[in-house]
């Protein structure tokens, strides 16, 4: 068993430390014959786990790809980087552009572990997105820790549009999907290349953070309070329709009632179309951590979960405003009663998802349906396809 762990935040080590468990405990029932462990969290406490968890055969950290190969008995092929198994349902595949990452955001732990950020050539990237068409996937999500920064690095200029651009054509009949990217430096050409290519989807997740000056500026987060509020009217009138999701913590340090309540009335003015808040966890190795970690975990608990009660309301008002709008969805999988799919403003396994009744109809995972909503909930919508209905889509 060889187990990837992450290790940036509290709750992520966590998972990753039950995980290994589970896996030591099935070793020790003779189900196993060895385990094990490599990434992130592996790279930022190998020591210590070797102390703590001897019964795992091996710890490697982020860079020893060669190294963890080479103890499998296998032999590293270089050739064969880029060549994917995919690991997702096989119509949708994560494409890394980039590793590790230059800002120095005040609470991220990811710098020390990754490093810097080092862009992949891009003949690499379309090389490996070939071979992901090749093999069905429908949506391509490319990620990176930074992704608005690729191409800095090795051409001296932001090219992630000019990128999108590329795999929008390697993908013409299917989707791309861009995570992550940030804030400060956004280049506006890639609004255009959004708004000119039909296929990449009018999605842009774009953490934030928090909202109030003082603390994005500890946050090193390099944007004021102004300056994201512009940021956000610019994408809105430049890419009608798009779908914005973004990230917040809540719980920094420092974080007064009302520099929480500044960020609560920019989430309910500003009305994401898609919302994640996370707890500030107090990381070793990280700027902030010279900061005292001393906001109440019951008064962060109870900040998050407010947020996301009135991101709950957000969300119910915008899905009821779909209602009878016909949408193409790609079909992720069936359960139970219903196909579920999702439209391209919904990312898997984040945002929200597009029922059908599997009853009267029959679709087929990985496809696109075109379909009508028909009744919306806060999280989830409900449709029939328009082919069963007679009806097609503009
Ligand atoms: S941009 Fe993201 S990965 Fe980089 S330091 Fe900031 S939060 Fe961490």
């Amino acid at each position: 068993m060889v187990i990837n762990t992450c290790g940036f935040i509290g709750d992520a080590k966590q998972e990753s430390v039950e995980t290994i468990l589970g896996y030591v405990q099935a070793k020790s029932e003779g189900k196993l014959k060895h385990v094990y462990v490599m990434g992130c969290l592996s790279e930022r406490y190998r020591e210590q786990l070797r102390n703590d968890i001897p019964e795992v055969d091996a710890f490697y950290g982020v860079n020893e790809l060669k190294t963890i190969v080479g103890d499998l008995g296998a032999h590293y092929n270089k050739r064969l980087l880029g060549e994917r198994m995919i690991s997702t349902p096989s119509h949708y595949a994560y494409l890394k552009i980039a590793e590790g990452c230059d800002r120095k955001c005040s609470f991220c732990a990811i710098p020390g572990i990754r490093g810097g950020h080092v862009s992949r050539s891009s003949a690499d990237i379309l090389k490996e997105a070939q071979g992901l068409v090749d093999n069905g996937v429908k949506e391509i999500i490319v990620i990176s820790q930074d992704t608005t920064y690729y191409g800095l690095d090795l051409y001296g200029k932001r090219t992630i549009a000019g990128l999108l651009g590329e795999l929008a054509k390697i993908n013409e009949n299917g989707w791309i999907r861009l995570h992550y990217a940030y804030p400060h430096g956004f280049p506006r050409e890639l609004l255009s290349a959004i708004r000119e290519h039909k296929n990449i989807c009018k999605y842009i997740d774009i953490p934030l953070q928090h909202i109030n000056n003082r603390i994005l500026r500890s946050m090193k987060r390099g944007l004021s309070s102004e300056k994201t509020l512009k940021l956000i009217e610019t994408i809105r009138k430049e890419i009608p329709g798009v779908i914005l999701r973004s990230s917040f913590i809540v719980g920094y340090p420092g974080e007064t009632d009302q520099e929480y309540r500044e960020l609560l009335e920019f989430v309910r003015v500003t009305g994401f179309d898609r919302l994640g808040v996370f707890a500030y966890s107090h990381e070793e190795g990280t700027p902030a951590f010279k900061l005292r970690d001393d906001v109440n975990r019951k008064i962060i608990q109870e900040r998050l979960e407010e947020i996301m009660e009135v991101q709950e309301g957000i969300s119910l008002n915008k899905n009821l405003g779909r209602l009878g709008s016909k949408l193409r969805v790609l079909i992720d999988r069936r359960e139970g009663d219903y196909y579920i799919a999702r439209t391209e403003g919904d990312s898997p396994e984040i945002d929200n998802e597009v029922l059908i009744p599997a009853d009267g109809n029959k679709l087929k995972r990985g496809t696109f349906s075109d379909v009508i909503i028909t009744s919306a909930e806060s999280f989830d919508l409900y449709a029939e396809p328009l082919k069963k209905l007679g009806l097609r889509r503009k």
